[in-house]
């Protein structure tokens, strides 16, 4: 039996305009919450995937990401997250140039 596809409703405005998207991000993903910068693979707890994957719904009308906020806490934003060896991953070097040149 073909799963039956339910239109999504935006949770804040109500609108129908839903974009659901999934990217496949393979060991580069970046980000910075508060200032503790990661790069790496996506990290879980945060509301965008996990793993190889970010994933999301957001409103095109308001632009709210669908989900359960507020989310916990994450080790991450208290500095804690250990890399492969116990240790914080290196830092990348986060600006604009350089996230124009993943993008092309
Ligand atoms: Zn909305």
């Amino acid at each position: 039996m073909p799963e039956q596809l339910v239109p999504m409703i935006c949770q804040k405005c109500e609108s129908g305009r839903i974009l659901s998207m999934i990217s496949i991000c393979y060991k580069e993903f970046f980000v910075d919450i508060n200032g503790h910068k990661y790069e790496g693979h996506v990290l879980d707890g945060i509301g965008i995937g996990g793993g190889d994957y970010v994933r999301f719904d957001y409103c095109l009308e308001c632009g709210q990401i669908q989900g359960k906020f507020p989310l916990a806490k994450t080790d991450f934003e208290e500095g804690k997250l250990p890399g492969p060896n116990g240790v914080l991953p290196p830092a990348p070097a986060l600006d604009s140039n350089f996230l124009k040149s993943l993008i092309g």
